[in-house]
């Protein structure tokens, strides 16, 4: 009856830090390793002791990523906090293409900019059940200085506002239903109208005829065809 669009979606998730975002994304790839893939960023940031580099983030120096943003390297890039960050081109167009949905892990200018190069992306924002969770989670970290902390909540409490620029937002209580959540939301945007390439005739018309006027079973003398 349909045929639609098989190319994989661009899922943008932001969430300000101390949300769990790292944890609800690791939930979606361990779901469906097969048909996800998560981009992985380029920074300038310093590595803290749980990161792997090439995984968690390429790192390179401020001068490479410099360098790299005149070469044209990015699909998008910022800075946040006083490093770089940025999203690399390479293999985001040819894994949508095979139909595997591409993640960005993005902040909120990142994925301002991504909206206004592919308006048709998903935009899913996650949040904190509440501040002082949001406060409890960055400290827990132990990884960053009391003023990195602040700093880092201080963005966060801005990066709340933006929430309405998003297509979905869902609340990082129990990580469980916040997962499943984020799940329903993909489902559903496989469903989209706008993701129909064609509508078409699957049965002959002979049959459809058949089917509803030749049944003798079917059609009764109150009915008149
Ligand atoms: P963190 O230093 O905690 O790993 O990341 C800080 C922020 O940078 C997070 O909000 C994260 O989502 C964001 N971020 C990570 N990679 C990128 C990227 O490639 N582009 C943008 N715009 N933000 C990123």
């Amino acid at each position: 009856m349909i045929k639609q669009n098989s190319r994989g979606t661009l899922i943008v998730i932001s969430a300000p830090s101390g949300c769990g975002k790292g944890s609800v994304i690791n939930g979606l790839l361990k779901n469906d390793s097969k048909n996800r893939w998560l981009s992985v960023s380029t920074t300038s940031r310093p590595i803290r002791d749980n990161d792997i580099p090439g995984k968690t983030y390429n790192f390179v120096t401020k001068e490479e990523f410099e360098q790299k943003i005149e070469e044209g390297y990015f699909l998008e890039y910022t800075n946040y906090v006083g490093n770089y960050y940025g999203t690399p081109k390479e293999f985001i167009g040819e894994k949508l293409k095979a139909g595997i949905d591409v993640i960005l892990e993005i902040e909120i200018e990142g994925a301002n900019n991504i909206k206004k190069l592919i308006p048709e992306a998903l935009f899913i924002f996650i949040m904190p059940p509440s501040l002082k969770v949001m406060v409890q989670r960055l400290k827990n970290r132990g990884t960053d200085s009391k003023e990195k902390i602040l700093e880092r909540f201080h963005t966060a409490y801005k990066e709340i506002n933006e929430v309405t620029k998003y297509n979905y937002v869902v609340v990082n209580d129990v990580l469980e239903d916040a997962i499943d959540k984020v799940e329903a939301i993909i489902k559903s945007e496989k469903c989209r109208v706008d993701r129909i390439e064609e509508v078409f005739l699957d049965t002959k018309e002979e049959e459809i005829h058949e089917l509803l006027i030749d049944d003798k079973d079917f059609v009764n003398e109150d009915i008149k065809i």
